[in-house]
């Protein structure tokens, strides 16, 4: 019911030159996974010249931010108006980027809102710290994430908002999470946490992904799993046969 979905997050990662090539080596390899919807996230200097590879491959284009106003003076900003002309997918709320750049629930709902009404696809994350796991906060943090990142937030669609759970202790440690840890904190506090704000139809349509240190031989594990439906992939999308190998475990 819900069409697998991987994302690779390029983070500030390739120039223009080492995107084309990166692209260029993906395309042809990629090709045959169309079962799975497939997406890349560059910087947003090499959107542009990535868009022109993709076209026609049916392989989406995600930027990983984006500012909540239409337009104006926010010097450094980019708005949804201008993604939305090159991009179908935006990475929202990143733990990067509620670490280091001061993003909150707040501002994640904004974006999120902003994102779907220039019909851009959020992939929203969500997550805990190591400390919060530690203390048994999952459920507690996860649910106030997931609440005030998408309240109010209404689609005809709802195959067209994508959570991604990534606990912020996985992301680039090689540390990844059990898939059974995965599928629980996504089976049973993400989706149900969906369902109760959202509605039951919203929640068994909108596709939850696991991110952190997902790699080829990993993959597999994870979309054996009941509740999880893709992966949001960092270091591992930064190279040709390391992504190939995740997007082939979910074809
Ligand atoms: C990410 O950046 O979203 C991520 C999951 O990174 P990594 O795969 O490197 O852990």
């Amino acid at each position: 019911m819900r069409k697998p979905f991987i994302a690779g997050n390029w983070k500030m990662f390739k120039n223009v030159t080492e995107a084309r090539q990166l692209v260029s080596e993906l395309v042809p390899e990629l090709a045959p996974f169309t079962s799975v919807e497939r997406v890349l996230c560059p910087p947003f200097t090499s959107l542009l010249a990535v868009r022109a590879l993709l076209e026609g491959t049916g392989i989406g284009l995600g930027a990983q931010n984006l500012h909540w106003e239409e337009s104006g003076a926010y010097t450094g900003e980019i708005a949804p108006y201008m993604l939305s002309e090159f991009c179908q997918y935006v990475i929202i709320g990143h733990s990067e980027r509620r670490a280091y750049f001061g993003e909150t629930d707040e501002t994640v709902n904004k974006k999120v809102k902003a994102a779907l009404s220039h019909d851009l696809i959020p992939i929203v994350c969500v997550g805990e710290t190591l400390v919060e796991n530690e203390a048994g906060e999952t459920a507690q943090v996860v649910k106030r994430q997931v609440e005030s990142g998408l309240a109010g937030v209404t689609l005809s669609d709802w195959s067209k908002l994508v959570v991604a759970y990534e606990p912020v202790w996985a992301i680039g440690t090689g540390k990844a999470a059990t898939a059974d840890g995965a599928n629980q904190v996504v089976g049973e506090y993400i989706r149900p946490i969906l369902a109760n704000t959202l509605g039951i139809n919203a929640a068994s349509l909108i596709r939850i992904l696991y991110g952190g240190s997902v790699k080829g031989s990993n993959a597999g594990e994870f979309f054996s799993k009941s509740d999880i439906d893709g992966a949001l992939v960092g270091g591992a999308s930064l190279k040709a046969g390391d992504f190939t190998q995740i997007v082939q475990a979910a074809g």
